[in-house]
């Protein structure tokens, strides 16, 4: 599974003198649930409108599905299924006569994709409800259905659960779930909120004022934010064989300044201080840590920003 889906490469969008993407690389593999997290007026939807073709990079390429050249990048574009901007649903229409509005504009052959693209998203009994009488969470599955009708191999969502409560954020993402085991689908999904994606994501790409600020999986950003113990003492080393020795565990990181991470004892700091005093070690430091998703992201932007 490492068939590339998208790359982007120093890809730049500049309106006016306003930089509101600076030199973007990132990297989607076939597979992957991508959350491209970043505050309001970040980037986000900048980024989503230039891989769909909505408009046009200042500087910068992009591949996907392997292609870069113009045209052959225009007809991968159609391999896309995208929401970016809401879709346009009728009111006064059912589900069903709204995807065939669609369908007939996007030119998919067949009716027998609307019941199946209905099916797939849970609204096959919704009969002759108008879409006005709909919930958000109904509404934003007839706008993913109407992403999902041609069949895409790339589905592109910008800020999906904008407004949806918590119970129609666990169904988007059970959806989202099930679209990417059962058909293989990568998903790219843009939000605020980095926690709405956790438990979905399987790779992170963090954007602050047009810069990408990180990209890491979903294992790395749960390491991040694992509750441990930080300890720094005068000789790290002795420390080690102490942690092995005596408290009986390996499960410990030393980082490159010295600092111990421990992820064991959190409810026994202080067997932990006895174990290193009674070695005659002096703790120069020792504390919990772990940061929440939440305050791991502010803290990275927080950076950024200081920088
Ligand atoms: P939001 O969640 O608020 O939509 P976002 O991360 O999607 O945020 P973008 O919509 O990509 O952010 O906007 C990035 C920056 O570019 C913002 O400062 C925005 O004002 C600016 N911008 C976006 N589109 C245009 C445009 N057509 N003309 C001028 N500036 C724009």
């Amino acid at each position: 599974m490492c068939e590339s889906i998208l790359t982007t490469n120093q890809l730049t969008k500049k309106y006016r003198n306003h930089l509101a993407l600076d030199a973007i690389h990132i990297n989607i593999k076939k597979g992957d649930i991508y959350g491209f997290i970043g505050q309001n007026g970040a980037g986000k939807s900048t980024l989503l409108r230039l891989i769909t073709g909505l408009a046009a990079p200042t500087r910068g390429t992009i591949a996907l599905f392997g292609n870069d050249n113009p045209k052959a990048l225009t007809d991968a574009q159609k391999r896309i299924g995208a929401i970016i901007e809401s879709p346009a649903l009728f009111p006064t229409m059912t589900a069903r006569e709204n995807l065939e509005v669609h369908r007939l504009q996007k030119g998919v052959p067949g009716k027998a994709c609307i019941d199946k693209t209905l099916e797939l998203v849970g609204l096959t009994d919704t009969g002759n409800k108008k879409v006005k009488n709909f919930s958000l969470g109904m509404k934003q599955r007839l706008g993913l259905a109407i992403a999902l009708l041609s069949d895409p191999e790339f589905l592109i969502l910008d800020e999906p659960t904008n407004g949806l409560d918590p119970m129609g954020i666990v169904e988007l993402r059970k959806l989202i779930q099930k679209l990417n085991k059962e058909k293989g689908l990568t998903v790219l999904i843009s939000s605020h909120i980095l926690s709405e994606l956790h438990q979905l994501a399987t790779k992170y790409g963090i954007i602050h004022n047009g810069k990408l600020l990180e990209e890491l999986t979903a294992n790395e950003l749960d390491d991040q934010c694992r509750q441990h113990l930080r300890i720094k003492v005068d000789q790290p080393t002795s420390a080690t064989t102490v942690l092995e020795k005596e408290l009986t565990t390996t499960d410990f990181e030393v980082m490159p300044d010295g600092t111990i991470k421990l992820y064991q004892y959190l409810e026994d700091v202080r067997k932990v201080s006895k174990a290193l005093t009674d070695n005659q070690l002096i703790i120069e430091h020792l504390s919990q840590n772990g940061d929440s998703l939440e305050s791991y992201f502010t803290s990275l932007i927080g950076g950024a920003d200081r920088d």
